[in-house]
Order: structure tokens, then C-alpha cells, then sequence
């Protein structure tokens, strides 16, 4: 048990892993939700405290289970992202096998790390299902409020519904984020950015948002919550930008560099190619394409400096999901430099020598996520073959 104080929120809460939970025998959708997984992030955990307990206390109807789980203790206890390690970072498959051996690692971030493990896999053995993840943030700059997600069909169909914009395909640039762990088990899992650590209104939009993905999910019933009002605070943030981003580029802070970011860069603002964005060690560093700018690293630790994103046309959205439906990836093969990497049909190899032609968006647009396996290859992962989608076919949202 560790107590979290806020100043802004002017709240001082007693928090366990388990933030709270509601379960029904009624058959339904069981949502986990995750806060502070960065132990600079509290606002997420202040907020499922809050909705918990509005839900109790009001006594709101509801379908299935929801389970509020806190991520780093320690390092929330602290106010720091993380103590020795990224608990973000550790979710690679290596890890979580190696994390039931002795030799994993520093010692509390183990623990924290096993104990999330645990906690979910005795909540996915305990249910039916469908089960929905959803991990709450907040960012060192000021933005404005939005979703970021691994590009599964699930994914996308379950995320349009909300009032907010939302960058694909961050995992390809991030290794062992906690929601690809869970995306790769075949669920609905994404991320929610609510805006700057301590500012008060990324509370209310993880409180808004929370309501919103438990009516999404089935698990509440819009009439017996003020639905619009949530729907309302999220949408009037929204009105300016895109619904879909893509990732072009990431900027990655070298070891032991000194990184700073120019002033006054809000997220989601356009820039032009060569436009000065930093300095690492001194050294000007420009925009190498245009676009907007993406999650500018302010303060705090971490290594990813900046990204650049820009928006997906609709049209090629829906482009995509009819290629994915008709299994267009099994033609891929066919052409120069392209072969299965396995038996199971679960990723492409790319010889970047002959097929360098094929640009990375024809593989997006198929499901597929890129991990460089050398200098002449990539490894292109499909990101549907794990999807669970059966659990999902009798969704509103699905259809
Ligand atoms: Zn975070």
C-alpha cells in the first residue's frame, strides 16, 4: 500500500496493485485497466480511484468484470518514470519467459513486473472473455488528449469509436511496451495519452475516457452514466486534428547525450523538413521530413526525443482492411525477395537488396510490423495471425 498525493487535484489517495475492481455473474466484457506504469504518470491511478468509486458508490449498473490496476509502486511512491528500469520496456517475450527465473534483472523491478504478470494471467484464466487493455498515460509537454495503438483490425475498429485522434503503429518503434505483450496474446489493448503529467484536465480526460471505453466495451450502459458529457469533453479537444497518424520517424536520444528540445513545440503541430526541433550535445538537430511533431520529450527520463507523424488518408484505411480481409499478404510471396520467415506464416523476410522497392506502407497497410533482422533483411511481423478476433465477431463495435 503506498499513499499518492496531489497537489493540483488537491487529493491524497491510498492505492495496492489493485486499484479496485466490480465483478457480475451477468455475462459480459471484462476491461483492465492499468495507471502508472510510469511512476511519473499518477493522474491515471487518481482517476480509476475516482471512477471506482463512483461506480460503487452510485451504484451503476454493469455487465462482465473491470480490474484497476496500478503499475510501478515503487517509483510512483518516488514520482520518478522508473527506478532502474523501464517497466514499459521489460514486456518482450524473452523477458516475460525469463521473468519466473532467479537471474532476471534488478530485484524490485522484477517484482513489480512478476506481479503485474501474475495478476493478469490469473484475471484471463478467471474470465471468458472478450477482455479489453487499456493503459493510461500522461506526457512531459502539453497535448492535447489521443490513442496510441498497435495496427490490428481489432484494434483500429474498436478505437475509431472514440472522439479522439490516434497514432498506429508505435510499437515499431518501441521495444517491450506492455500493450503489444498483450496484443500479441490476441486482445483489444491500447494506449490512452490524457495530456500533461500534473495538469488537472488530464484527470478528467482519464476520467472521460475510462466511462467512454467501459460504454464502448458493453460494460456500461450509456443511459445510466452522462455519456455525452464525457463524450463532450473529449471531442471539443479534438476538433482540430486528424483521426489517424502514422509514425515516420523517431528520434532517439543517444547514450549520455545532453537532449533538449527547442521551446514551445505542442504536440501535434505541423513542421517543415529542416526545421531546427533540438540540440543533442550542442548540435542542432532538424526535422528530417515533414509532418507534425509527435510526444517532444520536455523533461524527465526516457529516450525518445521527439517522432514524426502525419495523417493516413481514409482511403488508405479502408484499402487496408479489405486487404487484410481478402489475406492479400499470401500473394506477397510471390514476388522477388519476399518469403515466409517461418512455417506458421506469421512473418514475411525481406531481402532489402531485390525488393527494396516495396516501400515498409505496403507492408503496414497488410498488418505487418517491421523489426530489422540484419543489413540486407527485415522481418516483417502480421499482426492478425495472434488476434482473437472470434472473441470479438458478436461486438457492436466489430460489425
Ligand atoms: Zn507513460
Amino acid at each position: 500500500m503506498i499513499e499518492l498525493q496531489s497537489k493540483v487535484l488537491n487529493k491524497t489517495i491510498h492505492v495496492d496493485r489493485l486499484i479496485g475492481k466490480l465483478e457480475s455473474e451477468e455475462e459480459g466484457p471484462t476491461l483492465i485497466f492499468t495507471g502508472g506504469i510510469h511512476g511519473n504518470e499518477p493522474s491515471g491511478v487518481f482517476a480509476l480511484n475516482t471512477v471506482v468509486d463512483q461506480l460503487k458508490s452510485q451504484n451503476i449498473p454493469f455487465k462482465g468484470n473491470l480490474y484497476a490496476i496500478s503499475g510501478n509502486l515503487s517509483a510512483l511512491k518516488k514520482g520518478v518514470r522508473f527506478d532502474q528500469k523501464d517497466l514499459n520496456r521489460q514486456w518482450t517475450r524473452e523477458n516475460v519467459r525469463s521473468l519466473h527465473e532467479k537471474e532476471y534483472g534488478n530485484v524490485s523491478d522484477r517484482e513489480e513486473q512478476l506481479e503485474i504478470h501474475q495478476f493478469i494471467e490469473s484475471i484471463l484464466a478467471t474470465h471468458a472473455g472478450p477482455f479489453y487493455f487499456f493503459d493510461l498515460h500522461t506526457t512531459s509537454s502539453e497535448t492535447i488528449p489521443f490513442l496510441t495503438i498497435n495496427d490490428s483490425v481489432i484494434n483500429r475498429k474498436f478505437t475509431r469509436q472514440y472522439p479522439l485522434s490516434i497514432v498506429l503503429g508505435i510499437e515499431e518503434f518501441l521495444e517491450g511496451p506492455l500493450l503489444s505483450y498483450i496484443n500479441e496474446l490476441g486482445y483489444v489493448a491500447f494506449g490512452f495519452e490524457a495530456g500533461q503529467h500534473d495538469a488537472v484536465i488530464s484527470y478528467e480526460n482519464h476520467i472521460s475516457f475510462a466511462y467512454l471505453s467501459m460504454v464502448y466495451a458493453g460494460f456500461l450502459d450509456p443511459k445510466d452514466i452522462n455519456y455525452m458529457k464525457y463524450h463532450h469533453h473529449l471531442e471539443k479537444q479534438f476538433l482540430f486534428t486528424d483521426k489517424f497518424y502514422e509514425i515516420l520517424h523517431r528520434y532517439e536520444i543517444k547514450e549520455s547525450a545532453k537532449f533538449a528540445m527547442y521551446n514551445g513545440f505542442r504536440n501535434f503541430q505541423k513542421i517543415k523538413k529542416h526545421a531546427k526541433l533540438a540540440t543533442s550535445n550542442g548540435e542542432i538537430i532538424t526535422a528530417p521530413m515533414k509532418g507534425h511533431i509527435f510526444m517532444p520529450l520536455y523533461q524527465g527520463k526516457g529516450n525518445d526525443g521527439f517522432f514524426v507523424i502525419r495523417s493516413v488518408p481514409r482511403l488508405f484505411l479502408r484499402l487496408s482492411l479489405f486487404l487484410r480481409k481478402v489475406y492479400f499478404d499470401r500473394f506477397l510471396v510471390l514476388l522477388p525477395g519476399i518469403s515466409w520467415a517461418s512455417k506458421q506464416r506469421e512473418a514475411l523476410r525481406v531481402n532489402l537488396r531485390v525488393a527494396r522497392f516495396y516501400t515498409k506502407q505496403l507492408f503496414h497497410l497488410l498488418g505487418y510490423r517491421s523489426k530489422t533482422a540484419d543489413e540486407t533483411h527485415l522481418i516483417m511481423t502480421n499482426r492478425e495471425v495472434a488476434s482473437k478476433m472470434g472473441d470479438y465477431k458478436r461486438a457492436d463495435w466489430f460489425k
